[in-house]
Protein backbone atom coordinates (compact mmCIF):
# COMPACT_ATOMS: atom_id res chain seq x y z
CA UNK A 1 0.00 0.00 0.00
CA UNK A 2 1.32 3.39 -0.77
CA UNK A 3 0.96 6.52 0.81
CA UNK A 4 0.55 9.83 -0.52
CA UNK A 5 2.89 12.62 0.01
CA UNK A 6 1.23 14.43 3.11
CA UNK A 7 0.39 11.71 4.47
CA UNK A 8 4.47 10.34 3.96
CA UNK A 9 5.37 13.41 5.30
CA UNK A 10 2.87 13.40 8.74
CA UNK A 11 4.69 10.07 9.35
CA UNK A 12 8.30 11.42 8.67
CA UNK A 13 7.63 14.74 11.28
CA UNK A 14 6.46 12.35 13.67
CA UNK A 15 9.58 10.19 13.80
CA UNK A 16 11.58 13.76 13.83
CA UNK A 17 12.18 14.71 10.24
CA UNK A 18 11.70 18.10 9.57
CA UNK A 19 9.26 18.98 7.48
CA UNK A 20 7.02 21.95 6.06
CA UNK A 21 3.87 22.54 7.87
CA UNK A 22 1.28 22.40 5.47
CA UNK A 23 -2.42 21.27 4.54
CA UNK A 24 -4.83 19.65 2.49
CA UNK A 25 -7.08 20.95 0.50
CA UNK A 26 -9.90 19.14 -1.59
CA UNK A 27 -11.70 22.33 -2.69
CA UNK A 28 -9.86 25.72 -4.34
CA UNK A 29 -11.25 27.56 -1.59
CA UNK A 30 -9.83 25.90 1.45
CA UNK A 31 -6.62 26.28 -0.33
CA UNK A 32 -6.70 29.51 -0.45
CA UNK A 33 -7.89 29.56 3.38
CA UNK A 34 -4.62 27.14 3.93
CA UNK A 35 -2.56 29.85 1.99
CA UNK A 36 -3.89 32.80 4.23
CA UNK A 37 -2.94 31.16 7.12
CA UNK A 38 0.51 30.06 5.89
CA UNK A 39 1.34 33.54 4.44
CA UNK A 40 3.63 34.47 1.72
CA UNK A 41 4.79 32.32 -1.05
CA UNK A 42 3.09 28.72 -1.30
CA UNK A 43 3.63 25.53 -3.52
CA UNK A 44 0.39 23.98 -4.39
CA UNK A 45 0.88 20.10 -5.06
CA UNK A 46 -1.75 17.13 -6.10
CA UNK A 47 -1.96 14.63 -4.15
CA UNK A 48 -1.45 11.28 -6.45
CA UNK A 49 0.00 7.87 -6.02
CA UNK A 50 2.31 8.58 -8.46
CA UNK A 51 5.79 10.31 -8.99
CA UNK A 52 6.74 13.04 -11.90
CA UNK A 53 3.77 15.19 -10.48
CA UNK A 54 6.27 17.99 -10.96
CA UNK A 55 6.93 17.59 -14.86
CA UNK A 56 2.82 17.09 -15.18
CA UNK A 57 2.59 20.40 -14.13
CA UNK A 58 1.04 19.26 -10.50
CA UNK A 59 3.15 21.30 -8.45
CA UNK A 60 3.13 24.90 -9.07
CA UNK A 61 4.39 27.86 -6.62
CA UNK A 62 1.75 30.63 -5.77
CA UNK A 63 2.40 34.13 -4.50
CA UNK A 64 -0.77 35.11 -2.54
CA UNK A 65 -3.68 32.98 -1.36
CA UNK A 66 -5.45 34.42 -4.54
CA UNK A 67 -2.94 32.62 -6.50
CA UNK A 68 -2.83 29.67 -4.42
CA UNK A 69 -7.34 29.34 -4.95
CA UNK A 70 -6.31 30.04 -8.66
CA UNK A 71 -3.44 26.99 -8.71
CA UNK A 72 -5.20 24.63 -6.95
CA UNK A 73 -8.38 24.65 -9.33
CA UNK A 74 -6.26 23.86 -12.41
CA UNK A 75 -4.45 20.98 -10.39
CA UNK A 76 -7.98 19.68 -8.74
CA UNK A 77 -9.79 17.01 -11.33
CA UNK A 78 -6.33 17.32 -13.36
CA UNK A 79 -5.32 13.91 -14.75
CA UNK A 80 -2.02 12.80 -14.02
CA UNK A 81 -1.16 8.90 -15.14
CA UNK A 82 -4.46 7.55 -15.25
CA UNK A 83 -5.31 9.13 -11.49
CA UNK A 84 -7.62 12.47 -11.31
CA UNK A 85 -6.27 14.53 -8.77
CA UNK A 86 -9.03 14.97 -5.91
CA UNK A 87 -6.51 16.90 -3.44
CA UNK A 88 -3.97 19.57 -3.03
CA UNK A 89 -1.52 20.05 -0.41
CA UNK A 90 -0.40 23.53 0.36
CA UNK A 91 2.77 23.97 1.95
CA UNK A 92 5.19 27.36 2.74
CA UNK A 93 7.24 27.65 -0.35
CA UNK A 94 10.44 25.93 0.33
CA UNK A 95 13.96 27.81 0.36
CA UNK A 96 15.87 25.51 -1.61
CA UNK A 97 19.70 25.70 -1.90
CA UNK A 98 20.45 21.79 -2.79
CA UNK A 99 17.97 18.55 -3.33
CA UNK A 100 19.01 15.47 -2.22
CA UNK A 101 17.97 11.98 -2.61
CA UNK A 102 17.28 9.98 0.27
CA UNK A 103 16.27 6.66 0.47
CA UNK A 104 15.37 3.44 3.02
CA UNK A 105 14.16 0.89 1.52
CA UNK A 106 13.92 -3.00 1.56
CA UNK A 107 16.83 -4.79 -0.40
CA UNK A 108 15.48 -8.13 -0.88
CA UNK A 109 18.74 -9.73 -2.63
CA UNK A 110 20.87 -8.71 0.67
CA UNK A 111 17.71 -9.39 2.92
CA UNK A 112 18.38 -5.91 4.77
CA UNK A 113 17.44 -2.76 5.07
CA UNK A 114 19.14 -0.99 2.69
CA UNK A 115 19.80 3.40 2.30
CA UNK A 116 20.14 5.07 -0.98
CA UNK A 117 21.07 8.35 -1.00
CA UNK A 118 22.53 10.83 -3.76
CA UNK A 119 23.87 14.64 -4.04
CA UNK A 120 21.99 14.99 -7.11
CA UNK A 121 18.18 14.49 -5.95
CA UNK A 122 15.13 15.79 -7.71
CA UNK A 123 13.22 15.57 -10.63
CA UNK A 124 16.07 13.78 -12.27
CA UNK A 125 16.67 11.17 -10.12
CA UNK A 126 16.10 8.09 -12.64
CA UNK A 127 18.30 9.88 -15.11
CA UNK A 128 20.90 10.50 -12.73
CA UNK A 129 20.49 6.39 -11.47
CA UNK A 130 20.57 5.04 -15.45
CA UNK A 131 23.57 7.54 -16.24
CA UNK A 132 25.85 7.62 -13.61
CA UNK A 133 25.14 5.10 -10.97
CA UNK A 134 28.15 5.36 -9.52
CA UNK A 135 26.66 8.66 -7.62
CA UNK A 136 23.80 6.56 -6.08
CA UNK A 137 25.29 5.65 -2.46
CA UNK A 138 24.36 2.50 -1.30
CA UNK A 139 24.50 1.57 2.21
CA UNK A 140 22.91 -1.78 4.19
CA UNK A 141 21.70 -2.00 7.83
CA UNK A 142 22.09 -4.81 9.85
CA UNK A 143 18.73 -4.35 11.25
CA UNK A 144 19.67 -5.97 14.73
CA UNK A 145 22.20 -3.32 15.01
CA UNK A 146 20.23 -0.46 13.73
CA UNK A 147 20.97 2.70 12.25
CA UNK A 148 24.28 3.97 13.50
CA UNK A 149 26.02 7.78 13.63
CA UNK A 150 28.75 6.08 11.35
CA UNK A 151 26.28 5.01 8.88
CA UNK A 152 24.85 8.40 8.48
CA UNK A 153 28.55 10.24 8.35
CA UNK A 154 29.59 7.07 5.68
CA UNK A 155 26.26 8.57 3.64
CA UNK A 156 26.91 12.41 3.97
CA UNK A 157 30.47 12.23 3.78
CA UNK A 158 30.24 10.27 0.15
CA UNK A 159 27.71 12.55 -0.82
CA UNK A 160 30.16 15.43 -0.23
CA UNK A 161 27.91 17.43 2.44
CA UNK A 162 30.03 19.55 4.80
CA UNK A 163 31.01 18.20 8.07
CA UNK A 164 29.26 21.11 9.78
CA UNK A 165 25.90 19.30 8.55
CA UNK A 166 26.48 15.68 9.42
CA UNK A 167 24.73 15.85 13.09
CA UNK A 168 21.56 17.56 11.45
CA UNK A 169 22.00 14.29 8.65
CA UNK A 170 21.69 11.77 11.34
CA UNK A 171 18.53 13.36 12.60
CA UNK A 172 17.34 13.17 9.59
CA UNK A 173 18.50 9.90 8.48
CA UNK A 174 17.80 8.47 11.99
CA UNK A 175 14.28 9.88 11.72
CA UNK A 176 13.53 8.13 8.27
CA UNK A 177 15.11 4.51 9.30
CA UNK A 178 12.92 4.76 12.71
CA UNK A 179 9.97 5.60 10.68
CA UNK A 180 10.53 2.80 8.02
CA UNK A 181 11.39 0.46 10.95
CA UNK A 182 8.05 1.40 13.08
CA UNK A 183 5.33 1.73 10.33
CA UNK A 184 6.73 -2.11 8.63
CA UNK A 185 7.26 0.14 5.28
CA UNK A 186 9.18 -1.15 2.70
CA UNK A 187 10.23 2.23 1.18
CA UNK A 188 10.12 5.38 2.91
CA UNK A 189 11.56 8.30 0.26
CA UNK A 190 12.44 11.89 0.01
CA UNK A 191 12.56 13.26 -3.36
CA UNK A 192 14.02 16.18 -2.62
CA UNK A 193 15.69 16.72 0.69
CA UNK A 194 16.08 20.08 0.50
CA UNK A 195 18.73 22.55 1.97
CA UNK A 196 17.65 25.86 2.68
CA UNK A 197 19.61 29.07 2.35
CA UNK A 198 20.08 29.13 6.01
CA UNK A 199 21.75 25.22 6.30
CA UNK A 200 18.79 23.58 7.35
CA UNK A 201 17.33 19.98 6.21
CA UNK A 202 13.57 19.93 4.75
CA UNK A 203 11.99 17.04 3.53
CA UNK A 204 9.84 18.52 0.67
CA UNK A 205 7.70 15.60 -1.01
CA UNK A 206 8.10 12.14 0.37
CA UNK A 207 6.82 8.75 -0.57
CA UNK A 208 5.91 5.39 1.31
CA UNK A 209 5.18 1.97 0.53
CA UNK A 210 4.14 -0.29 3.65
CA UNK A 211 3.89 -3.62 3.85
CA UNK A 212 0.70 -5.21 3.78
CA UNK A 213 0.84 -8.09 5.27
CA UNK A 214 1.77 -5.96 8.20
CA UNK A 215 -0.60 -3.43 7.98
CA UNK A 216 -2.81 -5.63 10.65
CA UNK A 217 -0.06 -4.29 13.13
CA UNK A 218 -0.95 -0.90 12.08
CA UNK A 219 -4.91 -0.34 12.34
CA UNK A 220 -4.05 3.53 12.08
CA UNK A 221 -1.98 2.99 9.03
CA UNK A 222 -4.51 0.80 7.13
CA UNK A 223 -6.81 3.51 7.35
CA UNK A 224 -4.73 5.95 5.26
CA UNK A 225 -5.51 3.91 2.14
CA UNK A 226 -6.55 6.14 -0.64
CA UNK A 227 -9.35 4.95 -2.51
CA UNK A 228 -8.44 5.63 -5.49
CA UNK A 229 -5.30 3.40 -5.37
CA UNK A 230 -7.08 0.24 -5.99
CA UNK A 231 -9.38 -0.07 -9.12
CA UNK A 232 -13.03 -0.99 -7.65
CA UNK A 233 -12.43 -4.40 -9.17
CA UNK A 234 -9.12 -5.17 -7.29
CA UNK A 235 -11.19 -3.39 -3.96
CA UNK A 236 -13.72 -6.71 -4.61
CA UNK A 237 -11.22 -8.66 -4.68
CA UNK A 238 -9.39 -8.02 -1.58
CA UNK A 239 -12.41 -8.34 0.26
CA UNK A 240 -13.15 -11.99 -1.23
CA UNK A 241 -9.84 -12.57 -0.63
CA UNK A 242 -8.61 -13.04 -3.99
CA UNK A 243 -4.89 -12.23 -5.05
CA UNK A 244 -5.83 -9.82 -7.81
CA UNK A 245 -4.33 -7.56 -10.28
CA UNK A 246 -6.22 -5.74 -13.28
CA UNK A 247 -4.44 -5.10 -16.38
CA UNK A 248 -4.82 -3.59 -19.66
CA UNK A 249 -5.58 -6.99 -21.83
CA UNK A 250 -8.60 -8.38 -23.04
CA UNK A 251 -8.28 -11.93 -21.87
CA UNK A 252 -9.52 -12.63 -18.37
CA UNK A 253 -7.74 -14.90 -16.06
CA UNK A 254 -8.49 -17.36 -13.89
CA UNK A 255 -5.34 -19.57 -12.34
CA UNK A 256 -4.69 -21.64 -8.99
CA UNK A 257 -1.32 -20.84 -7.98
CA UNK A 258 0.68 -17.69 -8.47
CA UNK A 259 3.34 -19.09 -10.57
CA UNK A 260 1.02 -21.00 -12.96
CA UNK A 261 -0.80 -17.40 -13.08
CA UNK A 262 2.48 -15.91 -14.40
CA UNK A 263 2.82 -18.53 -16.91
CA UNK A 264 -0.55 -18.03 -18.13
CA UNK A 265 -0.01 -14.77 -18.91
CA UNK A 266 3.47 -15.33 -20.52
CA UNK A 267 1.76 -18.33 -22.48
CA UNK A 268 -1.01 -15.92 -23.57
CA UNK A 269 1.40 -12.81 -24.92
CA UNK A 270 3.53 -15.63 -26.78
CA UNK A 271 0.39 -16.29 -28.79
CA UNK A 272 -0.43 -12.90 -29.39
CA UNK A 273 -2.93 -11.94 -26.69
CA UNK A 274 -2.75 -9.89 -23.55
CA UNK A 275 -3.84 -10.28 -19.87
CA UNK A 276 -6.39 -8.66 -18.70
CA UNK A 277 -5.40 -9.55 -15.01
CA UNK A 278 -3.10 -11.24 -12.61
CA UNK A 279 -5.61 -13.74 -11.21
CA UNK A 280 -4.30 -16.27 -8.40
CA UNK A 281 -7.65 -18.33 -6.49
CA UNK A 282 -5.47 -20.05 -4.19
CA UNK A 283 -5.66 -23.89 -3.16
CA UNK A 284 -9.06 -25.51 -4.02
CA UNK A 285 -11.68 -24.15 -5.85
CA UNK A 286 -14.43 -24.56 -5.02
CA UNK A 287 -18.02 -23.06 -6.69
CA UNK A 288 -17.73 -19.81 -4.30
CA UNK A 289 -14.70 -19.11 -4.93
CA UNK A 290 -15.14 -19.63 -8.59
CA UNK A 291 -18.18 -17.13 -8.44
CA UNK A 292 -16.46 -14.69 -6.78
CA UNK A 293 -13.59 -14.64 -9.00
CA UNK A 294 -15.41 -14.99 -12.51
CA UNK A 295 -17.91 -12.02 -11.18
CA UNK A 296 -14.64 -9.93 -10.55
CA UNK A 297 -12.86 -10.88 -14.01
CA UNK A 298 -16.28 -10.16 -16.03
CA UNK A 299 -16.39 -7.33 -13.94
CA UNK A 300 -13.48 -6.02 -16.02
CA UNK A 301 -15.54 -4.86 -19.60
CA UNK A 302 -12.19 -5.17 -21.80
CA UNK A 303 -12.45 -8.92 -21.27
CA UNK A 304 -13.17 -10.61 -24.36
CA UNK A 305 -12.35 -14.31 -23.43
CA UNK A 306 -11.53 -16.15 -20.06
CA UNK A 307 -8.84 -18.80 -19.79
CA UNK A 308 -9.16 -20.97 -16.34
CA UNK A 309 -5.83 -23.36 -15.92
CA UNK A 310 -6.43 -25.19 -13.27
CA UNK A 311 -3.80 -27.74 -11.82
CA UNK A 312 -4.84 -30.21 -9.71
CA UNK A 313 -2.92 -31.02 -6.88
CA UNK A 314 -5.15 -31.77 -3.71
CA UNK A 315 -7.63 -29.86 -5.70
CA UNK A 316 -9.90 -32.66 -7.82
CA UNK A 317 -10.32 -31.53 -11.10
CA UNK A 318 -13.53 -32.92 -10.67
CA UNK A 319 -14.76 -30.81 -8.22
CA UNK A 320 -12.84 -27.57 -10.09
CA UNK A 321 -15.35 -28.73 -13.29
CA UNK A 322 -18.41 -28.81 -10.91
CA UNK A 323 -17.62 -25.67 -9.44
CA UNK A 324 -17.04 -23.48 -12.94
CA UNK A 325 -20.63 -24.75 -13.87
CA UNK A 326 -22.06 -24.12 -10.69
CA UNK A 327 -20.69 -20.87 -10.89
CA UNK A 328 -21.59 -20.13 -14.59
CA UNK A 329 -25.42 -21.08 -13.39
CA UNK A 330 -25.46 -17.74 -11.14
CA UNK A 331 -23.78 -15.31 -13.65
CA UNK A 332 -25.06 -14.11 -16.66
CA UNK A 333 -22.20 -13.51 -19.61
CA UNK A 334 -21.86 -14.49 -23.42
CA UNK A 335 -17.80 -13.79 -23.20
CA UNK A 336 -16.44 -17.21 -24.40
CA UNK A 337 -14.52 -19.41 -21.49
CA UNK A 338 -11.57 -21.93 -22.34
CA UNK A 339 -10.81 -24.16 -19.35
CA UNK A 340 -7.59 -26.18 -18.96
CA UNK A 341 -7.39 -28.85 -16.54
CA UNK A 342 -4.66 -30.99 -15.37
CA UNK A 343 -3.21 -32.94 -12.36
CA UNK A 344 -5.85 -34.81 -10.25
CA UNK A 345 -8.63 -36.47 -12.44
CA UNK A 346 -8.29 -34.56 -15.16
CA UNK A 347 -10.02 -36.59 -17.57
CA UNK A 348 -13.54 -37.09 -15.42
CA UNK A 349 -13.16 -32.77 -15.03
CA UNK A 350 -12.94 -32.27 -18.78
CA UNK A 351 -15.86 -35.19 -19.22
CA UNK A 352 -17.87 -32.61 -17.36
CA UNK A 353 -17.03 -29.91 -18.65
CA UNK A 354 -17.74 -31.27 -22.40
CA UNK A 355 -21.07 -33.11 -21.04
CA UNK A 356 -21.75 -28.84 -20.53
CA UNK A 357 -20.54 -28.24 -24.35
CA UNK A 358 -17.61 -26.43 -22.31
CA UNK A 359 -14.36 -25.84 -24.93
CA UNK A 360 -11.36 -27.61 -22.81
CA UNK A 361 -7.82 -27.92 -23.16
CA UNK A 362 -4.83 -30.37 -21.84
CA UNK A 363 -1.90 -28.43 -22.88
CA UNK A 364 -1.61 -24.78 -21.73
CA UNK A 365 -0.76 -23.15 -25.22
CA UNK A 366 -3.46 -25.25 -26.57
CA UNK A 367 -5.74 -23.38 -24.00
CA UNK A 368 -3.97 -20.01 -24.57
CA UNK A 369 -4.31 -20.43 -28.24
CA UNK A 370 -8.02 -21.08 -28.18
CA UNK A 371 -8.23 -18.19 -25.55
CA UNK A 372 -6.55 -15.76 -27.71
CA UNK A 373 -8.53 -16.97 -31.04
CA UNK A 374 -11.87 -17.10 -28.94
CA UNK A 375 -11.58 -13.39 -27.97
CA UNK A 376 -10.91 -12.34 -31.57
CA UNK A 377 -13.96 -13.42 -32.97
CA UNK A 378 -15.66 -11.67 -30.07
CA UNK A 379 -14.18 -8.71 -30.77
CA UNK A 380 -15.59 -8.95 -34.36
CA UNK A 381 -18.79 -9.80 -33.31
CA UNK A 382 -19.36 -7.21 -30.68
P1 LIG B 1 7.42 15.12 -7.87
O1 LIG B 1 7.67 15.77 -9.19
O2 LIG B 1 6.16 14.30 -7.90
O3 LIG B 1 8.58 14.34 -7.37
O4 LIG B 1 7.11 16.32 -6.82
P2 LIG B 1 8.10 17.13 -5.83
O5 LIG B 1 7.35 17.43 -4.60
O6 LIG B 1 9.40 16.44 -5.65
O7 LIG B 1 8.34 18.50 -6.59
C1 LIG B 1 9.07 18.54 -7.79
C2 LIG B 1 10.06 19.66 -7.78
O8 LIG B 1 9.41 20.89 -7.57
C3 LIG B 1 11.08 19.58 -6.65
O9 LIG B 1 12.19 18.78 -7.00
C4 LIG B 1 11.47 21.02 -6.46
O10 LIG B 1 12.52 21.35 -7.37
C5 LIG B 1 10.24 21.78 -6.88
N1 LIG B 1 9.54 22.27 -5.67
C6 LIG B 1 8.74 21.57 -4.83
N2 LIG B 1 8.31 22.36 -3.82
C7 LIG B 1 8.87 23.59 -4.02
C8 LIG B 1 8.82 24.84 -3.31
O11 LIG B 1 8.19 24.99 -2.27
N3 LIG B 1 9.53 25.86 -3.85
C9 LIG B 1 10.26 25.74 -4.99
N4 LIG B 1 10.92 26.78 -5.47
N5 LIG B 1 10.33 24.59 -5.68
C10 LIG B 1 9.65 23.53 -5.21
MN1 LIG C 1 9.76 14.32 -5.74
Amino acid sequence: MNLNEYQAKRLFGKFGVPVPEGDVATTPEEARKIAERIGGTVVVKAQVLTGGRGKAGGVKLAHSPEEAEARASEILGMDIKGLTVHKVLIDPGADIAKEIYLAVLVDRAARQPMIMASAEGGVDIEAVAEETPEKIIKVHINPVVGLKRYHSIEVASRMGLDASMWGKFHTVLAGLYDCFIGTDAMLTEINPLIITGSDEFEAIDGKMTLDDNALDRHPDLAAMRDPGERTANEERAAEAGINYIQLDGNIGCMVNGAGLAMTSMDVINYFGGEPANFLDIGGGAKAEAVTAALNIILGDDNVQAVLINIFGGITRCDEVARGILEALDNIDTDVPFVVRLEGTNAAEGRAILEEANMPTAVTLSDAAEKAVAAAKEYAASA
